[in-house]
């Protein structure tokens, strides 16, 4: 996922990546990606190269709640500045900005995509608000463990 810096026109372009293969070999990923599209948008000024990107990216997961697998896109952004100049580096304030040297005219944005697509995973994901999957599980692993709640109501009125 490499940009060449050097050939970049002035002003604004934009460019799309969307083959999926890097992050299928990725072996620090953990699920299936599928499908994977980072659109850039790119505003060249001087040294200074402003990126800005969306990332679709549509993969196979488990479902925390019902361990089935199940299909979802994470959607993310990236932005960042790169500069052949270091003097920004002072002065930039926004969120992200690498110093690129002058010979070096590519840039990869893999690492970037990778940490934003991981970042994008919810904390807790589930396939849905109600998982049918989840709900079999529940049910082989307690075996009506709690108790009737119309009992429960009774022996608290006893308590009172
Ligand atoms: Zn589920």
């Amino acid at each position: 996922m490499k940009i060449v810096l050097n050939t970049l026109p002035r002003g604004k372009s934009e460019q799309i990546f969307d083959s999926v293969a890097q992050l299928q070999q990725d072996k620090s990923i953990e699920w299936k990606p599928l499908q994977f599209e980072l659109k850039l948008g790119i505003d060249r000024q001087g040294q200074n190269f402003y990126l800005h990107g969306n990332i679709s990216c549509t993969g196979l997961f488990i479902c925390e709640s019902g361990m089935e697998e199940f299909e979802d896109t994470l959607k993310s952004e990236i932005k960042v500045m790169l500069t052949f100049d270091s003097k920004y580096l002072e002065s930039y304030e926004g969120d992200e900005m690498f110093h690129v040297p002058a010979h070096q005219a590519e840039y990869d944005l893999y690492p970037l995509v990778h940490d934003a697509v991981l970042l994008a995973i919810p904390i807790s994901h589930r396939c849905g608000t109600d998982c049918k999957a989840g709900e079999e599980l529940q049910k082989i692993i307690k075996p009506r463990e709690k108790p009737d709640e119309r009992w429960a109501k009774l022996k608290d009125l006893f308590n009172e």
